[in-house]
C-alpha cells in the first residue's frame, strides 16, 4: 500500500490543485483592455450587451447585470417586495448570502431541509415551514444542478409564494431541456472567480415579468429613472431632471467586467462539456468505490456542474473526515468543504437558531468534500485527483487496503 503524504509518504503531485479556479484567456484580456481605452468604463454600452447575452443563454425576457451574485439576491429580494415580519424559506447547505438576503430586508430566513441524496432543497419540507409570514422562496442550484421546479413551483402557486432560485453554481443548467434562468419568477447567478463564468465580481438577475424587472432595474442603481415612461412628473423642467422612485442602492457591473463576462459566455457551452466530461470520469471512479458516497442527480436536471462532492461514508473508514481532509491537503489535491450549515454560523445562533433544524442537511454535511472540478484541469490532473482519493480510501478502509492496481503504481 501507498504510504500517505501526510505520513511522510511522496504526495500524488508535486504542486497544489486548488478545488476551483478561473480560466481567462488574452481574448478576455483584450476585450477588457478595449473597453478601459475606450470613454465609458462603466455604465456603456458592454453593460447593454452582457444582459442581451444572458437574456439569450437563460431564455428570460429581461436580465439585469449587478456587482455581484450577492447584490442580485438582494435585489430580487426587493423587488418580491420581502420586508419586516416576512419569512423566505431557503437551505441551509448554501453560501451564507442566499439566507442573509432575507435579512437584509428585515425578514426572517427559514431553513427547509435538503434531500438526502440530490442534497438539494426537499419540496415537502418546504412545504412544512410554510406559515401565514411566508413570502418567498430562495432555492439553491446546489453544485448546479437544478432544484426539483415542476414542485417548488406547484407550491409557490398554491401558496402565493415568490419563486426565486439562486443559480450561482448553475449557470448552463437546464432542467427537463430548458435553461436556468427561464423557470423561476426570479433567478439570480454569481460571477465571482470560482463559478463557472466569472467577470472578476458579479452577479445578474433574470425574470420574464416586467413588473418585477421595473424594480429590479431601480433596485439597482439608486432607485433612481431618467426614464419618461417610469417617471413620475415626465413633464420636467430640463435634461438634468431624473427621479428616485424608491429606495435603491449602487450595485451596478462596470462595463470592463461586463466585457469578461461577455467574451467568457463565448465559452460557456465549452466549459460545461469539459466539467461534464470530468464530473463522468469522478462518478466512474468513485461509484463503487467503498467509503465513498457519490451525489445523485434528478433526470430532469443536464447539469453544468460546479462543485464535485464525494460525501464520505464514516461508518466504513477508520479515520474522521478532518483526517480525511489533511491527507488530500497533504497529496497537494486541495479540497474544501461547502458548506457549513448557515444557522450553525455565531450570527445566526445569536438570532435564536439551534442546531439540529435540518437533521439531514447537518448529516450530510458531516461527511462531504468537495474535490477539485473547473475546465483547465488537465487529464492528468484529473488522475490525480482520483489516485489520491483511491490512495486515502485505501489507507483508512476498514476492510483494509483497496484492491486494485494504482496501489501499486509507486
Ligand atoms: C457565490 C454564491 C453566492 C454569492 O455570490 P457572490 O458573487 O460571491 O456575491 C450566493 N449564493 C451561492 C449559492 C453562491 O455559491
Amino acid at each position: 500500500m501507498e504510504k500517505l503524504a501526510i505520513n511522510g509518504g511522496f504526495p500524488v503531485r508535486s504542486g497544489k490543485l486548488e478545488y476551483g479556479r478561473q480560466w481567462v484567456i488574452e481574448e478576455d484580456i483584450a476585450e477588457v483592455a478595449q473597453v478601459l481605452r475606450g470613454d465609458f468604463i462603466t455604465c456603456g454600452a458592454k453593460v447593454d450587451e452582457a444582459e442581451r447575452t444572458i437574456e439569450s443563454v437563460t431564455g428570460a425576457k429581461h436580465a439585469v447585470v449587478v456587482s455581484n451574485g450577492t447584490a442580485a439576491l438582494h435585489c430580487a429580494m426587493i423587488a418580491a417586495g420581502v420586508g419586516p415580519g416576512d419569512e423566505v424559506i431557503t437551505t441551509p447547505l448554501t453560501f451564507a448570502a442566499s439566507a442573509n438576503c432575507a435579512l437584509y430586508c428585515g425578514a426572517r430566513p427559514v431553513f427547509a431541509d435538503v434531500d438526502r441524496d440530490t442534497y438539494n432543497i426537499d419540496p415537502e419540507d418546504i412545504e412544512r415551514k410554510i406559515t401565514v409570514h411566508t413570502k418567498a422562496v430562495v432555492a439553491v442550484d446546489f453544485t448546479g444542478q437544478a432544484v426539483k421546479h415542476k414542485e417548488i413551483r406547484e407550491i409557490c402557486d398554491r401558496h402565493h409564494l415568490i419563486f426565486v432560485e439562486d443559480a450561482a453554481h448553475a449557470i448552463g443548467t437546464t432542467y427537463n431541456g430548458r435553461p436556468i434562468g427561464s423557470l423561476a419568477d426570479m433567478t439570480t447567478f454569481s460571477f465571482h472567480p470560482v463559478k463557472t463564468v466569472t467577470s472578476g465580481e458579479g452577479g445578474a438577475i433574470t425574470t420574464d415579468d416586467d413588473e418585477l424587472y421595473r424594480k429590479l432595474v431601480l433596485a439597482h442603481t439608486h432607485g433612481i429613472t431618467k426614464d419618461p415612461q417610469l417617471m413620475e412628473e415626465p413633464e420636467h423642467e430640463g435634461p438634468w431632471y431624473y427621479e428616485q422612485l424608491s429606495l435603491g442602492y449602487n450595485y451596478r457591473m462596470t462595463d470592463f467586467q461586463a466585457a469578461l463576462l461577455c467574451s467568457q459566455l463565448k465559452r460557456l457551452s465549452s466549459f460545461k462539456e469539459r466539467r461534464q466530461e470530468i464530473v463522468r470520469k469522478y462518478d466512474r471512479a468513485f461509484s463503487d468505490l467503498d467509503g465513498i458516497i457519490v451525489q445523485k442527480e434528478i433526470p430532469e436536471s443536464d447539469t453544468c456542474r460546479h462543485l464535485y462532492i464525494i460525501r464520505l461514508d464514516l461508518s466504513g473508514l477508520t479515520c474522521t473526515r478532518r483526517q480525511f481532509f489533511d491527507a488530500m491537503a497533504a497529496e497537494n489535491i486541495q479540497p474544501q468543504i461547502h458548506y457549513v450549515p448557515v444557522y450553525w454560523f455565531p450570527y445566526y445562533q445569536h438570532l435564536g437558531y439551534e442546531k439540529g433544524l435540518c437533521p439531514v442537511a447537518e448529516e450530510i454535511y458531516a461527511g462531504i468534500m468537495s474535490i477539485p472540478l473547473y475546465p483547465k484541469m488537465t487529464d492528468q490532473d484529473v488522475d490525480d485527483v482520483i489516485h489520491a482519493v483511491r490512495k486515502v480510501v485505501s489507507n483508512y478502509r476498514k476492510g483494509g487496503p483497496l484492491p486494485g492496481t494504482d496501489d501499486e503504481r509507486r
